[in-house]
């Protein structure tokens, strides 16, 4: 391999960082750095001097001590796994100062389980997937759960207050946190790892650097909640009319059934036809074509022939009324897998497709079936023979609405220029009360639009926090405000 020849400005970076960290700690090749470069999407491609891998809080606390020191400002990443740019340096077109990736991967390591307290205390590097696992271990539940808890981090799960799967039942990454250990942008070391569901002392900290994006500071650890490990499952998919259907039906399943609602997931009829068509080994559960589709899951303790047995009594009526127009139960373990492959596949077979405009949005639940009504009128208004693939967490309100056009041609020029379809999207979301990141956060790529949908005020709260924390503005630099 060819010798990495560094700026002496770098040199000087490099050994200060590896007296920190250890040489193995400290990436300086171009090779070696370009997937922390780079998102997951590939949509965007920063720099960065240097790469550093901390081992330990203290360590973290040095690197960010010494960068302040030098006016270097810090990327801090995790799994690499978000969806708006906020894991990746800016491009150097886009930012004139020095900058580093703060990789918290060698930080994993599960610190405690409390059992009778029912949480777990974890570092910030520990991938999601090795998190459940523990707390499965422990006949616990850690709930949160998406596509891509094989590799993303707590500390980025924490810091885009990821939603994921199980929002329903279980909360966002916010609610299952009770204690943080943060490194401030001036390298002090704050230690909120407590692990109390009761604290009223002033101030709730911790929620501040959730959902930060790593503006205000590292996540190094927390105290994450835990639960009784379910022994039921019952999983049915669905064929319905309408997203109104959806609502209405969540409505009397929560009137039966309550709490044990786990999941609750809408998809458009192209949705699963995309999944069909580019994922193999799948196949539609249903004897024919429905316009839309529910992927409901319920989970309890006790025998899991009892949970079918009541997710089918209160699917009867609507069934014997036509609201529900077919279903099918999971009769095992490989078949209730089966169902979720087609949920967890939609964003690799609309990858396959072909690229689109994709939204994460949410609106009040009730509102979700105007949502889609409303946008996808005016966005066939505006461009006739539009594609829509919308599907998601309709439990929350949550909807990922993705745009485009079936000929190569007009879809290339459609997406070329995305300000006037997301201009109808999220108007129509504004109107109704909605949000423009439901779980995916904002990053680079929402940090324009932002501006358009949050009050003033709001605006200036965010940037008196930001400052008051991180004065240089060293801390992810051009992110979320
Ligand atoms: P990164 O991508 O590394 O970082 C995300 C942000 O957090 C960045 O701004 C980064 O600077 C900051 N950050 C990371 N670690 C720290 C830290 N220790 N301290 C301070 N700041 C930090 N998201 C959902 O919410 N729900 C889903 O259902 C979902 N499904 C997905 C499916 C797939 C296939 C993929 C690829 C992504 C999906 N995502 C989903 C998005 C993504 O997985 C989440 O946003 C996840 O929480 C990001 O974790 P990460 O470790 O990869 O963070």
């Amino acid at each position: 391999m060819a010798e990495v020849v560094l700026t002496p400005e770098t040199k000087a970076l490099h050994e200060a960082m590896v007296a920190i960290v250890g040489p193995q700690g400290v990436i300086a090749d171009p090779n070696e750095m370009a997937p922390y470069l780079t998102d997951w999407r590939g949509r965007y491609r920063g720099a960065a001097e240097l790469v550093v891998r901390p081992a330990s809080t203290e360590q973290v606390a040095e690197v960010v001590r010494r960068c302040v020191r030098e006016r270097v400002a810090i990327v801090p990443q995790g799994g690499n796994t978000g969806l708006c740019g906020g894991s990746v340096p800016l491009a150097a077109s886009a930012y004139p100062g020095r900058q580093i990736v703060l990789s918290l991967a060698r930080m994993n390591r599960i610190r405690a389980l409390d059992a009778d307290n029912n949480t777990i205390t974890v570092e910030a590097g520990c991938v999601l997937a090795s998190v459940q696992e523990a707390a499965r271990n422990a006949q616990r539940l850690f709930p949160l759960s998406l596509g891509a808890e094989g590799s993303c981090q707590i500390g980025g799960n924490l810091s885009t207050n990821a939603g994921g799967e199980a929002v329903l039942r279980y909360g966002n990454a916010r609610d299952l946190v009770l204690g943080l250990e943060v490194v401030l942008p001036d390298g002090r070391v704050w230690d909120g790892l407590r692990g109390l569901r009761k604290d009223n002392t002033g101030y709730d900290l911790k929620q501040l650097f959730i959902g930060a994006e790593g503006t205000l500071g590292v996540i190094t650890a927390a105290v994450l909640k835990l639960f009784p490990w379910p022994t039921a499952t019952a999983t049915a998919f669905l064929g319905i009319e309408s997203p109104q259907r959806a609502v209405e039906l969540l409505s009397e399943l929560r009137a039966a059934l309550g709490e044990r609602i786990t999941s609750f997931e809408l998809m458009s009829r192209l949705s699963l036809a995309l999944v069909l068509k580019h994922i193999p080994g799948t196949s539609d559960p249903l004897s024919q074509p429905y316009p839309w589709y529910l992927l409901a899951e319920l989970s309890d303790n006790g025998k899991p022939q009892a949970l079918n047995a009541r997710l089918l009594e209160a699917l009867e009526e609507a069934l014997e009324q036509g609201r529900v127009l077919d279903a099918v139960l999971a009769q095992s373990e490989a078949q209730a897998e089966a169902l979720w492959r087609l949920r967890d596949a939609m964003a690799e077979a609309q990858k396959q497709e072909g690229v689109s405009i994709k939204h994460d949005v949410s609106v009040p639940v009730s509102q979700v079936p105007r949502f889609i009504d409303e946008a996808s009128r005016a966005l066939e208004e505006a461009f006739p023979g539009v594609r829509i693939v919308a599907f998601g967490h309709i439990g929350d309100g949550n909807i990922h609405y993705n745009v485009s056009m079936a000929d190569p041609v007009l879809n290339a020029r459609l997406v070329e220029d995305p300000g006037p379809v997301n201009r109808i999207v999220y108007d129509c979301v504004s109107r109704l009360g909605g949000s423009i990141s439901a779980e995916h956060g904002l990053g680079q790529l929402k940090r324009e639009e932002i501006q358009r949908y949050k009050s003033p005020l709001e605006l200036e709260l965010m940037r008196a926090i930001k400052h008051t924390l991180d004065p240089h503005h060293l801390m992810n630099p051009g992110k979320v405000v």
